[in-house]
């Protein structure tokens, strides 16, 4: 028996069951013990039938007889029935759903049952847990010592259509039983498991899945849950410690300069942008290739640390030349944000000798023009890749364009990319190698995100926050309204209207598994409710959609009427990110609340925080609960992004930071980031591995485990 046999080797299934178990992601033995279960269930009071009361949870001793499988009265759905005599009473026992059961326990067999006794009926008892045993424990109906015998928690596993907890449950023991646990080579090393008292990998399975108190299973969670963040920060500080290795770039202070540059703004620093900017001038001044990630929330003025920075680096001349420019590279996911980044650009660099160029799959440009200084003007893709490709443009601003292969540089040096989470992995690391030498990189983020999480998922970057407002900014004012008072919703943002100001109305998100058919019942609602909006709400406004079905010309249309004030009110989805900057809209209505986390919420309503004009977000929740109120709640008070992904992470755990989207990490893994000791912990013992062994050679099995747990990562 070995644990990469396939679990058809061992066990009879039916097709629908190999099926079944296939959806679990279960293939292998192995992937059978790694099949963790979700939850144990307390265990129940032994007692004899004749001692039981109704809604007892109990656990009982007998023998089974009268197996009867048939359907329910109403509808179709399978139900299994036996009763159980234990020589005081008998009690009847119905499974739904388990058909198999009947095939499973023999008639007449002596068997244990754990389950809550009806409270209607007291002799009867649904869907109980039920195990074949040889023998009645000695102290069973002896009031006296019950309890001592009792420690048993019965382990609850994921289950799905077909295969039971159950089943389950009876696969691991005998896998157990064979010695299976001790199979598997332990990847932590044994001094970092006494260090932090984490059980051994064969113990840790017997554990997980048989526990004998409920601090074995704590204790095996623990161990698994540090293992997986181990193995990922191992993956990633070897990302780092290669990127380390690598020359780059040496970009001198010019500190006069750089300041002269600042003092252009209209405005000043914030505190944190000024310390950003030093951290990344600082990363220049050596001889290694700086890779950051800078997190901030929407209108936290990533661009200015992003300008000031790409100004230290293009003001340069390439090694040992006294003419020409490094070069940075600028990628943004759209082609709106490509073309206001690069006029930003042009504002900031308009008076100093450095030319821009803009690239796009839908048209070039470059700044300045041949006849006007002051100007950009349309060029040919051709003639702006060789300008690129002989250094004469320094600055080049576009969208994923950037990457393609025809796109070479002369002296690239510093890479930016905005809104990182747009971009695959793969593609950031596709312009970064755009060069021989390795190039500086700056990956922006405005997704808010957990200290545990950027730690583990981003390990191999260096984590700036911008965790502070520029001056001047009134902070918005959030409320939250139920469908009684939408209407008062709708009054506010005629103030507004009236006022001259725009709005955004975001409609709910709608869950449905086939992502093409999502879109479509998406870009219905968006199109039905603006339409609504026009008939009952606000005839004399003008209102514009935008849906992720409509094609980018339309698109880029309407943002461009809502630009110009041309459309009042933008009906728009969730899966559209506007990410244009249009300060005149300062009230945004979100629909549909409770099906977002906080830190989408927050990120939602960062659509109107770029302006200095009193902003407002309402904040539209059916749910009448407590908890999603108060989860709400921390909307209308917290301070930035971070603190309510610190909320969220708290309250609904990791797995629904940002709706369902899986990251390639078990549950398991997930409860470790509840835990920023032990992810610091997994982290400080990572990169002392790889400092004293960077390339894995005395570490093989380790290194392996490392690369198989950090393939399947992703996080955009
Ligand atoms: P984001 O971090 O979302 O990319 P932006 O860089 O687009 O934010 O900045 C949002 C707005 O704030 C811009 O209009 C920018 O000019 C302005 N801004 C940036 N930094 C400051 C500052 N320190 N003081 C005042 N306004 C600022
Ligand atoms: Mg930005």
């Amino acid at each position: 028996m070995l644990s990469t046999d396939p679990i058809e080797k061992h066990f009879r299934l039916k097709p629908f069951q190999v099926a079944a178990l296939k959806k679990l992601g279960i293939l292998t033995l192995r992937d059978l013990l790694y099949h963790f279960p979700a939850r144990y269930e307390e265990p129940g009071i032994q007692k004899q039938i004749s001692e039981t009361a109704a809604g007892d949870r109990v656990t009982l001793y007998g023998t089974i007889r009268n197996w009867k499988t048939g359907k329910t009265f109403h509808g179709r759905m399978p139900v299994a029935k036996a009763i159980l005599d234990d020589g005081t009473k008998t009690m009847r026992l119905t499974w739904f759903n388990q058909p198999y059961l009947a095939k499973m326990v023999a008639e007449n067999a002596l068997v244990r049952v754990v389950g809550k006794v009806g409270t209607k009926d007291a002799f009867s008892m649904a869907n109980p847990e039920i195990e074949v045993v040889d023998h009645v424990p000695l102290d069973h109906g002896v009031t006296l010592f019950a309890g001592e015998n009792n420690e048993h928690h019965m382990p609850v596993y994921p289950e799905s259509r077909g295969i039971s907890s159950r089943w389950i449950l009876y696969a691991v023991h005998k896998l157990l039983s064979h010695g299976m646990a001790l199979q598997f080579v332990d990847p932590i090393p044994s001094r970092i498991l006494k260090k932090y008292n984490l059980p051994t990998i064969g113990t840790a399975l017997v554990w997980i899945h048989a526990p004998k108190q409920n601090k074995d299973s704590i204790a095996a969670r623990k161990r698994f849950a540090f293992e997986e963040i181990f193995l990922i920060q191992l993956g990633k500080q070897r990302d780092r410690a290669h990127i380390d290795q690598l020359s780059s770039f040496r970009i001198s202070k010019k500190e006069e300069e750089t300041k002269a540059f600042m003092q252009r703004f209209p405005f000043k620093p914030t505190k944190a942008q000024q310390s950003s900017i030093d951290a990344i001038l600082e990363d220049f001044s050596t001889t290694h290739a700086m890779s950051r990630l800078l997190e901030g929330d929407v209108g936290s003025g990533k661009t200015f640390v992003a300008a000031v920075t790409a100004h230290a680096v293009t003001t340069m001349h390439p090694q040992e030349k006294d003419f020409g420019n490094l070069q940075t590279a600028y990628m943004v996911p759209t082609e709106i944000l490509a073309k206001q980044q690069f006029e930003s650009f042009i504002s900031y660099f308009g008076h100093l000798p450095i030319a821009i160029g803009l690239l796009t799959s839908h048209g070039c440009k470059k700044f300045p023009s041949k006849i006007s200084a002051t100007e950009a003007t349309d060029i040919s893709k051709a003639q702006l890749l060789a300008w690129v490709k002989n250094g004469e443009i320094p600055i080049l601003v576009g969208t994923h364009a950037l990457i393609q292969k025809n796109v070479k540089f002369k002296n690239l040096a510093y890479v930016i990319v905005d809104e990182q989470h747009r971009f695959g992995t793969a593609q950031r690391a596709a312009l970064a190698r755009k060069n021989d030498t390795a190039v500086h990189l700056l990956s922006m983020t405005a997704t808010p995100i957990p200290r545990t999480l950027a730690l583990t998922m981003y390990g191999d970057l260096d984590l700036t926050l911008l965790d502070e407002m520029p001056h001047g900014r009134k902070p918005i004012i959030t409320k939250i309204v139920t469908s009684d008072t939408r209407t008062y919703a709708y009054e506010a943002i005629r103030r507004e209207l009236v006022l001259g100001r725009q709005a955004y109305i975001i409609c709910p998100r709608i869950d449905e598994p086939d992502p093409t058919k999502e879109m479509a019942l998406i870009a219905k609602s968006v199109t039905e409710e603006a339409a609504r909006l026009k008939k009952e709400v606000f005839p004399e406004y003008e209102i514009g959609i935008l849906h992720s079905k409509m094609k980018p010309a339309e698109r880029e249309d309407t943002m461009q009427k809502f630009c110009k004030n041309e459309l009042h009110i933008l009906v728009a989805t969730s899966v559209i990110e506007v990410g244009v900057n249009v300060p005149n809209a300062t009230v945004i209505m979100i629909e549909g609340a409770e099906r977002f986390g906080l830190a989408q919420l927050h990120q939602l309503r960062g659509r109107v925080i770029r302006s200095n004009h009193q902003t407002y977000c309402y904040v539209l929740s059916e749910s009448k609960g407590v908890i999603s109120k108060g989860r709400l709640k921390a909307l209308v008070t917290a301070k930035n992004g971070f603190e309510l992904a610190e909320h969220d992470l708290r309250l609904r755990g990791a797995g629904e930071l940002y709706g369902k989207r899986q990251w390639g990490i078990t549950d398991v893994g997930m409860e470790a980031l509840k835990n920023l000791k032990m992810v610091e912990a997994a982290r400080t013992e990572a990169i002392a591995f790889i400092k004293n062994d960077p390339t894995g050679k005395n570490h093989q099995k380790l290194w392996q485990a490392a690369k198989e747990r950090t393939a399947n990562l992703h996080f955009e």
